[in-house]
């Protein structure tokens, strides 16, 4: 099969209870690929600025990520800065410097459009219309999305609802887009809206996979040390879509064993910040942590 993720590639600047880090190298698109590149090939459709480090591209070429819809253009790379509380669920915004990524219209290669199973990970839902538009035809189709992009672009998000199989969104996301407090009713409520899958990722409380007539909670792995949270949503896709992608079903076993390793991928991009801790990761850590997950929930 093949995975294409269209997504951000940037610069994060990060607060958190351990530490600040300034304009170090985040974005969906970045962490998503990392996580799915333990399974599968992952495909990137992105575009940085000149100043986007070199080393960085060599990394993600390393860890079998194929770079070839990474666009470099004159200009700044998208700049993030986010800070967190002691609880590492409240995150705040701080700035969003979109530069390159301002009028940023994704060119999907030729060699990528018969993918079977595209992400459209967290970037201006225009961009995600017109990337979608270019592929042949994907058998999933799976998006994500921010607050800055719910408060700013809310009809599109609506629109690309209905041209969707799987949403991705975290408790404040689902409750801005669907207007229900309830995250039950969220859920329930987003389904009705287009996708058949609603993932709803709960941060240390695990996720709850919504479908008609479906519902599958995992855990999220108890971690004493939440060092930067930042990655941890688009991760958690990675794993998910990444084992989809190497699995090639997509029945309600497969899942539910996607959403294990989403789990998985996501309690590792937190051990540490940005993307340090995918430099050590290896496939036998995280088949040790996906066992560990057997044993925690049997009764
Ligand atoms: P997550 O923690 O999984 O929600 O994702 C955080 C990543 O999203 C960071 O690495 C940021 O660079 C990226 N990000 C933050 N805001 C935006 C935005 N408005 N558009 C695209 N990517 C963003």
């Amino acid at each position: 099969m093949s995975l294409v993720i269209v997504g951000s590639v940037a610069f994060d600047t990060i607060e958190t209870p351990f530490g600040r880090r300034s304009r170090i190298v985040g974005g969906s698109g970045t962490y998503c690929s990392l996580a799915a590149g333990y399974f599968t090939r992952p495909r990137v459709v992105a575009v940085v600025g000149r100043d986007f480090p070199k080393s960085a591209v060599a990394f993600l070429k390393a860890r079998g990520v194929d770079l070839g819809g990474l666009k470099v253009r004159a200009g700044k790379t998208f700049h993030w800065e986010g800070r967190y509380e002691k609880d590492p669920n409240i995150r705040r915004t701080v700035r969003t410097d979109l530069n390159v990524f301002k009028d940023f219209r994704p060119e999907v290669p030729k060699a990528y459009a018969g993918a079977e199973i595209v992400y459209l990970s967290n970037i201006d839902p225009d961009g995600h219309e017109f990337a979608l538009r270019q592929f042949r035809k994907p058998k999933l189709v799976a998006m994500d999305t921010i607050r800055f992009w719910i408060e700013t672009k809310r009809e599109a998000i609506l629109r690309e609802l209905g041209r969707v199989d799987i949403l991705f969104a975290n408790d404040e996301e689902a409750r801005l887009v669907s207007g229900e407090l309830n995250l039950i009713a969220a859920g329930r409520a987003l389904v009705k809206r287009g996708p058949s899958l609603v993932v709803l990722k709960k941060g240390e409380h695990g996720a709850l996979v919504f479908g008609r007539g479906f519902v599958f909670g995992v855990l999220a792995h108890p971690c004493d040390h939440v060092i930067d949270p930042t990655g941890a949503g688009d991760a958690f896709a990675g794993g998910f879509l990444g084992y989809l992608d190497q699995a090639g079903r997509f029945g309600r076993r497969d899942i539910r064993r996607a959403a294990v390793y989403g789990s998985v991928l996501a309690s590792f991009a937190i051990e540490d910040f940005g993307i340090d801790r995918f430099r050590t990761l290896d496939r036998a850590a995280i088949d040790g942590r996906f066992r560990d997950f057997r044993k925690l929930i049997s009764f």
